[in-house]
């Protein structure tokens, strides 16, 4: 029976018969997540051997420049010897251990360390394995909360939500979640949520115009939660940039006055940071753009440095008290996953912790995501081009059909699809959402590694948007 090759023996220009073999599993056996699987057009995706810093590996011998972090996780690259050391040495010790009725030091040590440098007042961290189940135990704490605080308010049982949201695929986070394509057909078994429009000034759902707008969308923000106090348990919304969404920019002040108005109305706020956590908008946080501190802070995806499948929710003194008391009290939440915290995980993400707080490692951010936003500068006349956006190095390049209208192109020509298939040919690994081509690069990316990775969407966009074409 043949055997993989250990990773310093694998090919780097031949396709061998073992990689083929694997080929044909994926294709047979492999159901891929957001994935058509249409039978006409079989997917035959990248099959990916190694990584090295910002670079994937795959077994035709290209080499890939990882543009959107592997789906928006990873921070300081592939094979990052410190991170890899701290998986060993946890690994010579503890695979994996509960946390329900156990402790272990690598998820202690980790939670004194997420309540050290998260916004202040955030003391408690429960523990799960990923986005949406940080989102799920959010949604839950806080409607359990309006139930089991001191003064009961069970009325409170309602989320608000944006529209366009995207908070993770499980149904909790589903229900919250507002993105027509992924979320439609699921409707019948989802809750009811209210809605905000969202902060979104290329696409003002007001019709308005930044700064004669006067942030009117905070004001309608603001307004349902006067209205709605009695019936919401809590707020969420992904703070500063909407990711999923397309990479909306909320304008300066909207979280500000959204945050503010869930206090004043007795809302609880919750941030899902899945996205902009550990310093993708060049904060470690992007509620510290704004000094808001949520009552409940959701963490992943980079929370491991892309390593493991490790998730944090944090919470207030205040929630937490909520939930203590004997057990005939009844209060315990009882919400859990078998590897919430997983040790290794724990150990990865102290690791990664490390080194985004090394200094000036996050101060840099701002600075690279400033210089891929002038290398797309080329980008910036062309008539099929309508905005680029960006929050340190979370940024979206939204194609249009006409710069002047901003009209949408047919969702049916799978434009951006088309651009990051193309930009692969020339070297970088990119996924767009629609028709905005996202470029997330890991935080470690070097100035060379941006300028190959802009240059190969510039060309990219000019490839299958040739100015002056229809
Ligand atoms: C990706 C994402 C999630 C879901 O995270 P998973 O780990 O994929 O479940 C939730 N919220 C936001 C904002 C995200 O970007």
């Amino acid at each position: 029976m043949k055997t993989a090759p250990d990773s310093d023996e694998y090919p780097t220009s031949e396709p061998s018969s073992v990689w083929e073999q694997a080929r044909l599993w994926d294709r047979d056996h492999v159901w891929h997540p957001f994935e058509p699987h249409d039978p006409e057009d079989p997917l035959r995706p990248p099959l990916f051997l190694s990584g090295e810093g910002c670079w994937l590996f795959d077994s035709e011998g290209n080499r890939l420049l990882d543009g959107v972090s592997s789906l928006w996780c990873n921070l300081h690259g592939h094979r990052v010897p410190r991170i890899d050391q701290a998986v060993r040495d946890q690994l010579d010790r503890l695979a994996h251990c509960t946390l329900l009725g156990a402790a272990h030091e690598p998820a202690a040590r980790l939670a004194r360390k997420l309540v050290e440098i998260a916004p202040p007042g955030l003391n408690r961290v429960y523990f799960s394995d990923n986005g949406a189940t940080a989102v799920e135990a959010a949604l839950k704490i806080a409607f359990q909360y309006q139930q089991q605080r001191p003064d009961p308010k069970p009325e409170k049982a309602r989320y608000l939500a944006l529209n366009e949201a995207y908070h993770g695929d499980t149904l909790g986070a589903v229900a919250v979640g507002d993105i027509p394509r992924f979320h439609r057909q699921f409707g019948p078994l989802l809750f009811p949520v209210k809605r905000a429009c969202q902060p979104f000034c290329y696409r003002c759902p007001l019709g308005l115009a930044r700064p004669a707008c006067q942030l009117a969308c905070a004001n309608e923000a603001v307004g349902l939660i006067q209205r709605h106090a009695d019936e919401l348990a809590a707020v969420i919304v992904e703070p500063v940039v909407q990711g999923a969404a397309g990479m909306v920019v909320a304008p300066e002040g909207w979280l500000r006055a959204v945050a503010d108005a869930c206090k004043r109305h007795d809302v609880l706020l919750i941030a899902d940071e899945v996205a902009t956590g550990f310093g993708r908008t060049g904060k470690l946080f992007a509620c510290q753009h704004e000094g808001v501190t949520p009552d409940l802070l959701c963490l992943a995806k980079g929370i491991t440095g892309g390593y493991l499948p490790l998730a944090a929710t944090l919470a207030t003194d205040q929630i937490f008290g909520a939930f203590t008391g004997p057990p005939s009290a009844g209060r315990a939440f009882y919400h859990g996953h078998t590897y919430s915290g997983n040790p290794l995980g724990a150990a990865a993400a102290l690791a990664s912790l490390e080194i985004l707080l090394e200094p000036g490692y996050l101060e840099a951010v701002e600075d690279k995501g400033r210089l891929l936003e002038s290398a797309l500068s080329p980008l910036l006349g062309h008539p099929r081009v309508g905005e680029i956006r960006r929050k340190g190095l979370m940024l979206g390049v939204e194609l249009v059909a006409d710069r002047a209208t901003r009209a949408p192109l047919d969702p049916g020509r799978r434009t951006g699809r088309a651009i990051c298939d193309h930009a692969r040919s020339l070297g970088v690994l990119l996924r767009p959402l629609g028709d905005v081509v996202v470029l997330m690069p890991p935080l470690a990316i070097r100035p060379d590694e941006i300028h190959h990775l802009a240059h190969a969407v510039v060309a990219s966009v000019h490839k299958v948007l040739p100015p002056g074409a229809d």
